[in-house]
């Protein structure tokens, strides 16, 4: 293969997968028995609307079943098929293990446009969706749990979970058959955001390495960091807020499936949230250039270039012209097989998908949790985190004579959350992964790059759970 030859998704993924095994010792056969698809369900199945019959066709693969249940989100979309299904799924066992997350693999797609159909359409046809998944096992607390993805979001998850819980109304743990719902209806606080909060998390890490940064000719931490994101839905929007506002990096660009917006003085992410809405377009956004070819913004010059919109949007055709020394993946499978050679002939330096997008995922576990244990995290222990606070502020003060300052005392005295838990979780599991992905590349000089050392983790612990008895 040469570096101008472009090939499937799940090609690019396999390709990926096969440079890491090849680093790795292991025994015949069981590199092909990680790599392949276990088993993928097509159904066709028609909603009666608007007075028709009309046909919806839609997919689950499940990649890998070495823990359960497999996990992996579903989305709604004009373009997906088995292919894309295939290489989501794969990507996501390698994710869940990446994290010490365990789940298998698996990835579902409904071909829709969703911004065709009315809300009590759509719920409709999620409602029989759900039915056709649940009814051949493609769907169950315990055996394969959904998730958002591109085109669907809580709404989504909330219905899915009614009509499984319709269809087994004698299953306690019902709920936990798909994370991502509203946390009313048994989510879990922080989930939403936990995508867009884990590539924070992740690049935060990064940065933390001054040998990692250096690979990349940029010095320092995310402050005054100019970057641009491709995608303003879930993972870009969070992502980009967070990190603007929590770690003073400058967003100078943005683009959604209408065109980039770019801005030298870095945008306001809520700002241009509000304009988009409220026109449906960022055109138009003050002191910004709009620009109609959206793709050709990831060729501007940024400290870090992070696509978080679809696969397949770095090829061999634009990736000689990518300027960010540091790209990091925030979609799944933005940059080719074929582009990724390019890339790090050009010595830019990639954080994978497989890793820098798995917060979503590792929230969900925790929803999973939350759900079987039909329990708030904290609800056992927060009082009791009030009344330890308030002994220790009143040895303090016992002990200097002196009142406790307020802000001390509302420190000690204040307990954890369900939010603060999460994130704390969320944290530690981010920071971790990189550690091992990084500990790997540089200890094995065979190991070309961080996507390959992330890949090759993947597989040991994978084939640790196939050779352990
Ligand atoms: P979303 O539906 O919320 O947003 C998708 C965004 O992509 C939208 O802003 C849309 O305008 C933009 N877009 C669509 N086509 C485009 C194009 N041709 N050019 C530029 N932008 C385009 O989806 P999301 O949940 O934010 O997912 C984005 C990516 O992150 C996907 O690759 C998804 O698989 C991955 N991901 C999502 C999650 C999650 O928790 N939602 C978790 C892990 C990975």
């Amino acid at each position: 293969m040469t570096e101008n030859d472009e090939i499937s998704f799940i090609g690019n993924v396999s390709k990926m997968f096969e440079q890491a095994a090849a680093t790795l010792d292991l025994p015949p056969g069981l590199a092909e028995q990680i790599r392949e698809c276990h088993s993928v369900y097509q159904v066709r199945f028609p909603v009666k609307l608007r007075g028709e019959y009309r046909t919806f066709t839609g997919w689950r693969a499940v990649h890998s079943e070495h823990r359960l249940p497999a996990k992996g989100g579903i989305r709604y979309a004009s373009v997906v098929d088995q292919n894309e299904v295939e290489a989501l799924a794969a990507l996501m066992s390698y994710k869940c293990a990446v994290v010490d997350v365990p789940f298998g693999g698996s990835k579902g797609g409904l071909l829709i446009d969703p911004r065709q159909y009315e809300t009590e359409e759509l719920e409709l046809i999620t409602q029989k969706f759900t039915q056709e998944l649940a009814r051949k096992g493609f769907l169950s607390p315990s055996l394969n749990v959904p998730a958002p993805d591109v085109g669907t979001g809580p709404r989504e998850m909330a219905w899915i979970a009614d009509t499984f819980r319709s269809l087994y109304p004698n299953d306690i743990n019902a709920s936990a058959c798909v994370t991502g719902k509203p946390i009313a209806r048994g989510g879990i606080a922080g989930r939403v955001e936990a995508t867009g909060r884990g590539v924070q998390y992740g690049l935060q890490e990064f940065f933390r390495h001054p040998e990692d940064v250096k690979m990349t000719g940029l010095t320092g931490n995310l402050e005054g960091k100019r970057i641009i994101l491709q995608g303003f839905g879930n993972v870009a929007y969070h992502a980009a807020k967070f990190l603007s506002l929590e770690d003073g990096a400058k967003i100078v660009g943005i683009i959604d499936s209408k065109g980039g917006c770019i801005c030298d003085k870095g945008l306001s992410i809520g700002a241009l949230a509000a304009h988009r809405k409220e026109t449906g377009s960022m055109r138009g956004y003050p002191d910004s250039v709009y620009v109609e070819n959206g793709i050709s913004v990831l060729e501007l010059d940024c400290d870090i270039l992070i696509p978080a919109a679809l696969e397949n949007q770095i090829t061999t055709e634009n990736a000689p012209r990518i300027q960010a020394p540091l790209i990091a993946e925030a979609a799944n499978g933005p940059i080719t097989y074929a582009a990724d050679l390019i890339l790090r002939k050009q010595g830019k330096v990639v954080i994978p998908d497989t890793y820098l997008n798995a917060g979503g995922v590792t929230v969900s576990y925790f929803e999973w949790i939350k759900n079987l244990s039909h329990i708030r995290f904290r609800r056992l222990g927060r009082r009791l985190d009030e009344i330890r606070g308030q002994e220790i502020v009143t040895a303090l003060e016992s002990m200097t004579g002196k009142p406790a300052p307020d802000e001390i005392r509302q420190r000690l005295i204040r307990s954890v959350d369900d939010l603060d838990l999460i994130r704390s979780g969320l944290e530690d599991t981010m920071r971790k992964a990189y550690q091992e992905i990084r500990e790997i590349y540089h200890s094995r000089s065979i190991v070309p790059d961080l996507r390959t050392a992330a890949y090759a983790l993947a597989i040991e612990k994978i084939a640790r759970s196939y050779l352990e008895p």
